[in-house]
């Protein structure tokens, strides 16, 4: 982790009307000129709504570094309509999926799995310990029924970022197919497609983009989606349909979320103003760093070490002291303007703070300095954990 500097730069704009920052990993707060975008009523069949629609699947390419060989599909819905469109899409009936869990996300992949009726096993990490390279290529190699693999690139419950390219050199070796749920990532953490070569991989509008929520995107191989005809158990999450009606009329099979596809094609010109991906990475790389720098001043202490730990969320132990109660805590700091996130952790007690959308440094700084607030307004002398979380960290190392 870099050291974090002094201020710089011109604070982002606060949002409108005194409403509260979103320390959330999506919905997030947008600038206020992606809301602004959303004041035109589009016809979906209309020449000009098509031409944002192939503006939005051009730049996404783009931005996944695809080149030719790939193709951006959107699909209406939440981001987990859109796993399900890929999983039921790219996972054939008679495939078989090693699923990576380490965390709520990769668990709702086996449980969709489940519904879908697909084959899978599952390498399960728990909490928050990454998915190694070569634990995936033992498993690849004691079962060469597996066809495909899916990670979540970043495992937002715990907020670890997990080792892509090793997991995508190991499958990629043994011949099999890599599926990703970038949902959190994308646009942010590196994540090129050409180098990867995975199959497919899923992100939504309302994360690193900082669009609104309304729809979730496909990025995959050309001829994979070519391929992918027949597989889907479902028409609206046909991806090989979506993608092959797409091409034909430029339309959306059907009723397309407009005004979160203009917010979005204002998002995506902000993203590049931004200098793209590795901009935005910077920012949300400094808004960590600052909220985990003045946290761990409190005496807070974060669930991941700094190796392992992402520029987009962040999980942090509830303190120990008795007067620390996370309901008081979460209304003290919305009274000073900011939303936080409760854990998602099984064995401990924790709580999260999102490093994405339109955040700066600047309001990182105020945040901790409402957690300070709030501490003191409860009586809570020291934010440090009970010992039996930091015993839990100590297994990361091992
Ligand atoms: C946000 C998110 C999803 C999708 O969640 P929705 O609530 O359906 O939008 C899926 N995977 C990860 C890793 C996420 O962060």
């Amino acid at each position: 982790m870099t050291a974090v500097e002094p201020l710089s730069g011109i604070p982002l704009p606060a949002p409108a009307g005194g409403e509260p920052y979103l320390l959330t990993p999506g919905p997030l707060t947008t600038a206020r000129s992606t809301k602004e975008a959303m004041l035109v009523d589009w016809g979906s069949w209309d020449g000009e709504f098509r031409a944002l629609t192939a503006e939005l699947r051009r730049r996404l390419v783009e931005i996944a570094g695809g080149g030719d060989a790939y193709d951006c599909v959107p699909l209406q819905g939440s981001g987990s309509y859109a796993v399900e469109a890929m999983l039921g899409s790219f996972v054939p009936r008679d495939g078989k999926v090693l699923v990576l869990m380490n965390g709520a996300y990769g668990q709702r992949i086996t449980r969709t799995l489940g519904y879908l009726g697909r084959a899978h096993v599952t390498l399960d990490k728990g909490d928050y310990l990454p998915p190694r390279g070569h634990e995936v290529g033992a498993m690849l190699d004691a079962d060469p029924a597996i066809t495909h693999v899916v990670v979540v690139h970043c495992e937002t419950s715990s907020g670890i970022l997990n080792p892509i390219e090793e997991i995508a050199a190991a499958t990629a070796a043994r011949g099999r197919k890599l599926l990703i749920d970038s949902m959190s990532a994308f646009g942010a953490a590196p994540l090129d497609a050409a180098t990867l070569g995975y199959e497919a991989m899923v992100s939504s509008a309302n994360k690193c983009i900082e669009g609104v929520p309304g729809f979730g995107f496909v990025v995959a191989r050309k001829d994979s989606l070519a391929a992918a005809k027949g597989n889907s158990h479902s028409l609206s999450l046909d991806l090989h349909d979506q993608w092959a009606v797409m091409n034909k009329t430029g339309q959306w099979r059907f009723t397309p979320p407009t005004h979160a596809v203009a917010a979005f094609l204002e998002a995506l010109r902000l993203h590049a103003l931004e200098g793209g991906q590795p901009g935005r990475l910077a920012r949300y790389t400094r808004n960590r760093d600052t909220v985990v720098a003045g946290m761990r001043a409190l005496g807070f202490e974060t669930l991941l070490g700094d190796r392992l730990m992402s520029p987009i969320i962040v999980t942090f132990f509830a303190p120990a002291d008795p007067a620390f109660r996370f309901d008081r805590f979460y209304a003290l700091m919305k009274d000073q303007g900011f939303i936080i996130y409760p854990g998602k952790l099984t064995v401990v007690d924790s709580f999260r703070i999102g490093c994405i959308g339109q955040l700066d440094e600047h309001v990182m700084r105020r945040v901790v300095a409402a957690a300070d607030q709030a501490l003191a307004a409860m009586g809570v002398a020291t934010a440090a954990p009970p010992s039996s979380a930091l015993d839990e960290r100590k297994l990361q190392a091992a």
